[in-house]
């Protein structure tokens, strides 16, 4: 399959023609001062003549802003167009430009399906405390204000090129992916997620850019706003800052690192504040992620400024990032050779620089979308089980909690084979609250657990990662009472991952495998609900059920005895990390 990938911006047009599978350019090109008397109709007309009767099935177009509502991609049709101009005042510049692209292409090839490939959909869910605003919620709601980030097809790409490269898979990978070209964002990627981003509802905030600011304070804003007026602020601070303001010479890092290089103090300054800027962005990420596995580097100065990524890097051994400076001055990324290391051997995280390639990436969205088209959908319900917050112990606990040698009685069978709720209860203590007469579900494991849901977590006053059982590592620390003894535990409390239990069978039959991440979706209730990001976790153990927590099942209205129907069965390789539907 041969994809047409379109990125439309308000005076040019790019394009390429790839094939998906094998990752090859067929051609590209570039169309410069659309406008006028050269439309984008023209534009696609010269695109269809370079491609010279190559055939095309299927269009990628580049959207900047899907707003709430795109969190992948989507085949375009007159509703998503709407949906698409409705957001236009989140991005006045790019979106309009993305359109006339869209229809200007769906014109020409009335015949091919079009998808939209959206630069937020990747941020689209993150956590709430990272994409709120510390405003008056009101306003906010009112006004649609949120974070939103961009960059999201590159940070995706490159986070699963980096898992790809490691040979690990994504959903084990606490990554920080620096996207430095002429814009610059940065993502904590968590388990192949974008869980924090450094821009928000503008591509203004976070890094220091070409010409853009990045982060300033909402004071200095104001006083701008008073002392130059709004459209002047807006200038200054898209166009005349960044780089190309501190330095006085243009965005061109090439540039500045030359005038430094000679003595220009401006330039120094420029290069200094840009690196700072991204070094504290790496700390303050791997924070967010309570760890971090891999640095990964990308864009234009990402890829080429060996300068640049060491000043980012330098003094992270603390985090556990060392860069060998060998390495570094002799990393060249290519098609041939998208991903280098350049973290010294024994370094704990790995420092990867990465050849992004947005338009690879938007080419296999867009035949994923056409292929998923074609999916069969799974065919029978799985039923739901709905997980009150519960405890696992090891024999260590049980001998504090209950006392030495204690063991938990069975009160009933859980569906999950050898699983029961038990008559023992605990206390769970947080730093603000406690949750009373938690069960202990048994038989005994080989570490302590603590599943709770998100309103218990808030009642606790601690923050529970999301995680799959088993995976407390560097999760949530919490407190323990049983009736002989209390027991503090450095990790181990977690908010599950909504995931599905299937025997080898089952994963057959829907045509998935373990580790995939699914959509399930609740129907014929008051209130219907489709579950993403649904883990598959497939044992010759289990037994056919979904798991849910409390607030997951409220939250479609669900009691025991609900089931729910596997959604276009699509899988996250764990070699590339991309979704990958399949027929
Ligand atoms: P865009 O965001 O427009 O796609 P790029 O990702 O191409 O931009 O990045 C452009 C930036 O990369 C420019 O600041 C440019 O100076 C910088 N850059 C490219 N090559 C090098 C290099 N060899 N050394 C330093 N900076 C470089």
């Amino acid at each position: 399959m041969h994809v047409l990938v379109l990125n439309a911006g308000s005076s040019s047009l790019k394009y390429q023609l790839v094939d998906p599978s094998s990752g090859t350019r067929l051609l590209q090109g570039l169309i410069e001062e659309i406008g006028g008397e050269r439309t984008y109709e023209a534009a696609i007309a010269e695109v269809l003549g370079h491609l010279e009767g190559r055939a095309v099935a299927a269009v990628g177009h580049r959207v900047v802003h899907g707003g709430e509502r795109f969190v992948d991609a989507v085949e375009i049709d007159d509703e998503v167009v709407a949906a698409i101009r409705e957001v236009v005042p989140l991005a006045p510049l790019h979106n309009p430009a993305n359109l006339a692209g869209i229809a200007a292409a769906r014109a020409a090839l009335p015949n091919v399906p079009h998808v939209a490939v959206f630069d937020t959909a990747f941020h689209v869910r993150m956590p709430r405390r990272a994409r709120t605003y510390a405003i008056d919620l009101e306003v906010s709601e009112r006004l649609g204000l949120r974070r939103f980030g961009f960059h999201g097809t590159s940070h995706r790409y490159v986070s699963a090129q980096a898992a790809a490269f490691l040979e690990r898979p994504i959903a084990e990978l606490r990554m920080v992916t620096l996207h430095l070209g002429n814009g610059a964002s940065a993502c904590a990627v968590e388990w192949g997620h974008s869980v924090e981003t450094s821009m928000g509802l503008t591509p203004l905030e976070g890094l220091v850019m070409g010409t853009r600011s990045g982060d300033v304070g909402p004071g200095l804003v104001l006083r701008l706003c008073r002392e130059l007026g709004v459209e002047e602020t807006d200038t200054l601070l898209n166009r005349k800052s960044g780089l190309a303001g501190l330095s006085g010479l243009g965005n061109d890092l090439r540039v500045i690192q030359r005038a430094a290089a000679e003595g220009d103090d401006r330039a120094r300054l420029a290069i200094n504040v840009f690196a700072h800027r991204a070094r504290k962005v790496i700390g303050a990420y791997a924070a967010v992620m309570g760890g971090l596995d891999a640095v990964v580097l990308t864009g234009g100065i990402g890829e080429h400024s060996v300068d640049m990524r060491r000043r980012i890097l330098q003094r992270l051994d603390f985090l556990g990032v060392t860069l060998d400076e060998d390495r570094n001055a002799d990393a060249r990324v290519d098609h041939d050779r998208p991903v280098v290391d350049i973290a010294a051997e024994h370094a704990r995280v790995r420092a990867l620089v990465v050849a992004t390639n947005e338009e690879l990436q938007i080419a296999r969205d867009t035949e994923a979308v056409v292929r998923a088209h074609k999916v069969v959908k799974a065919p029978s319900p799985i039923p739901i089980a709905i997980s009150a917050r519960h405890v696992h112990l090891d024999r260590a606990a049980m001998d504090v909690l209950f006392g030495v040698g204690s063991d938990l009685t069975p009160s009933r069978p859980l569906s999950q084979p050898g699983q029961f709720a038990s008559e023992e209860r605990v206390t769970v203590v947080g730093p603000r609250g406690r949750l009373e007469r938690v069960r202990v579900l048994g038989p005994l494991r080989k570490a302590c657990q603590v599943e709770v849901s998100r309103t218990d977590e808030f009642l606790l006053g601690v923050d529970a990662p999301i995680r799959q059982s088993g995976q407390t590592a560097d999760s949530a620390p919490v407190v323990l009472e049983g009736p002989k003894g209390t027991l503090q535990l450095k990790e181990g409390l977690i908010c599950a991952w909504r995931h599905i239990h299937m025997h080898p069978d089952d994963a057959l039959a829907f045509g998935v495998s373990d580790g995939d991440e699914v959509e399930v979706a609740v129907t014929g209730g008051p209130r219907d609900l489709v579950f993403g990001d649904v883990l598959v976790r497939v044992s010759e153990k289990y037994a056919l059920e979904m798991h849910i927590d409390t607030d997951e099942a409220n939250a479609a209205e669900l009691s025991s005895g609900a089931s729910g129907e596997l959604q276009e069965p699509y899988r996250a390789t764990a070699a590339t990390g991309l979704i990958e539907r399949r027929r």
